[in-house]
């Protein structure tokens, strides 16, 4: 079976965000840009798949601007086999990513799509969701461990107070969670091999689909500067604190 995985270019985890001047987003000029972190985890599970011969190709998607390509090209470093870049530039929600995707998906007919379970800049987690039913294909969400067998999928899921385990028919979309595998770093040799790798180019309109946003932000503003802590000099001092000045205890 082929596997899909949508990987999003995001600002690195590692950058302080920084909130633009007029306060209608978050600035990505000159920002270190990274695949969004729950995507590697998507990628290492997708060559895992491939690897163990339950998977015959890994197909990487992204939407977004041409450096999107670089994004492919990290998961073609980690394994996957070939790429395509939807280009848009500017921003694409959620619901024109699935159903980018979608189109994609019909051209494509994966066995499985492979997201991560939110992307770290919006932090929307829906793309998967809204995916599953614009096709009208089972979900798997939040998933810790998956078995993938011939007809059907058995998915791990992290919900509130423990796992769930539940089966899926393919063709099916999962979102991946943080403990479903450590994704492994590309080698040098693979990093060079992936610049071989074909990445098709395409536009949402290629898949009749209009990316406009549906949205509109109003205002993007940084969190309240925390106020500075004080030091206490025993127990005692803490418990009398709570108690008159906080007021949490009684
Ligand atoms: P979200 O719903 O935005 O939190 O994103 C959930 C998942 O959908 C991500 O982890 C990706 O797998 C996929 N996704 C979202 N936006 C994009 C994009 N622009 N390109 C490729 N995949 C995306």
């Amino acid at each position: 079976m082929k596997v899909l995985v949508p990987v999003k270019r995001v600002v690195d985890y590692n950058v302080k965000i920084r909130v633009k001047a007029d306060q209608t987003g978050v600035e990505t000029a000159n920002v270190k840009m990274s695949m969004n972190p729950f995507d590697e985890i998507a990628v290492e599970q997708a060559v895992r798949m491939k690897e163990a011969g339950q998977a015959e190709e890994v197909i990487a998607v992204s939407i977004g601007p041409q450096q999107a390509q670089e994004t492919i090209r990290t998961a073609l470093a980690m394994g996957a086999d070939r790429g395509i870049l939807v280009q848009h530039d500017g921003e694409v929600e959620p619901l024109a990513v699935a159903k980018i995707l979608k189109a994609v998906a019909e051209a494509e007919g994966p066995g499985v799509i492979l997201c991560g379970k939110q992307a770290i800049d919006d932090d929307a987690n829906q793309t998967a969701q809204m995916l599953s039913a614009l096709l009208g294909w089972p979900q798997a969400t939040f998933v810790s461990k998956l078995e993938i067998g011939s007809d059907e999928a058995t998915a791990t899921r992290e919900v509130d107070g423990g796992l769930e385990t539940i089966k899926v028919k393919l063709p099916a979309v999962c979102s991946v969670d943080l403990r479903l595998n450590e994704p492994r770093y590309a080698s040098l040799p693979n990093i060079m091999k992936a610049k071989k790798k074909p990445i098709d180019t395409k536009s949402p309109a290629d898949l009749g689909v209009d990316p406009a946003p549906r949205l509109t932000t109003v205002k993007v503003a940084e969190p309240p500067p925390r106020q500075a802590g004080v030091k206490v000099a025993d127990v005692a001092e803490l418990v009398a604190k709570l108690r008159d000045e906080a007021k949490v205890i009684g």
